[in-house]
C-alpha cells in the first residue's frame, strides 16, 4: 500500500508540470489529484503551494470525504470537489481542476464547445457541457460536476463562471483531457472570429469517438 501511496505521490506532483507547461494554471490556481488505485483513497496538492515547490511531500493523501490522513499542511481548496468525484464517479482515477483561459472564456459565457473538430469528436464525443454555477465550500460544485458528466461522453465539464474540471481512468489521463479541452475551446474559439464554424453530423461524431475509443493507439 505505501508503495502506491508513494507511486501516485509523485505521479502527480510531476503532472502539475504538465499544467505549467501547457499554460493552463497562472500563480497557483489549478490542481491535480490521483486516486490511489483500489481505494477510495487520493493524493492532492497542499493549498498554495507553488508549482516550482511541488514536490512529492507537497502532495497529500486524503480520506473519501476529503479529510487529510498524513502530514500538516491544509489541502487545496477545491480538495471536497475531487473528493465527490471519486466518491461517485468509480471508474474515475483522476481529476484536474484549471482555469485555462479559453476554456474559462466558455464557461464564463456559460456556452458549451460544440463539436466543429474531428479532434473533438475524438476525445470528447461531442460538445463539451457546461455545469451549474456553484459556490466553494460543501458539495455543491463536486454535484455539478457529477451530474453534468453523467449525461455527457465528455471527460471535461466547463463550470459556469469558474473554469475547467476533467475526469479521467488516471492522472495522465485527466491533465491530457485538460490540455485538450483548452485547445480545443481556443481553435474553436478562433473559428468564431472568422465565421460560423461548420457542423459535424452526429454519425460521424459516433463513429470518430468509437474508433478513438477503442481502436487508435497502442493497446
Ligand atoms: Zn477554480
Amino acid at each position: 500500500m505505501t508503495s502506491s501511496i508513494d507511486s501516485v505521490r509523485r505521479e502527480v506532483s510531476e503532472l502539475h508540470a504538465e499544467l505549467v507547461r501547457y499554460s493552463l494554471v497562472a500563480w497557483t490556481a489549478g490542481n491535480v489529484s490521483g486516486r490511489v488505485p483500489g481505494t477510495d483513497m487520493f493524493v492532492i496538492k497542499a493549498s498554495g503551494v507553488g508549482y516550482d515547490d511541488l514536490k512529492p511531500d507537497a502532495m497529500l493523501l486524503c480520506d473519501r470525504d476529503g479529510s487529510v490522513l498524513e502530514g500538516d499542511l491544509s489541502p487545496s481548496s477545491d480538495t471536497a470537489a475531487h473528493a465527490y468525484v471519486y466518491r461517485e464517479m468509480p471508474e474515475v482515477g483522476g481529476v484536474v481542476h484549471t482555469h485555462s483561459p479559453y476554456a474559462t472564456a466558455w464557461a464564463a459565457r456559460g456556452e458549451p464547445v460544440p463539436c466543429v473538430l474531428t479532434a473533438m469528436a475524438d476525445e470528447f464525443g461531442g460538445d463539451i457541457p457546461v455545469g451549474p454555477f456553484a459556490l466553494i465550500g460543501g458539495d455543491d460544485i463536486g454535484r455539478g460536476i457529477v451530474s453534468t458528466l453523467r449525461d455527457s461522453r465528455s471527460p471535461a465539464v466547463l463550470m459556469r463562471n469558474h473554469g475547467v474540471f476533467t475526469v479521467g481512468r488516471d492522472a495522465r489521463a485527466a491533465v491530457k483531457a485538460a490540455v485538450m479541452c483548452e485547445d480545443v475551446a481556443r481553435t474553436v474559439h478562433l473559428t468564431r472570429q472568422l465565421g460560423e464554424p461548420l457542423a459535424i453530423p452526429q454519425s460521424d461524431i459516433d463513429r470518430l469517438y468509437d474508433r478513438y475509443q477503442n481502436v487508435y493507439g497502442q493497446r
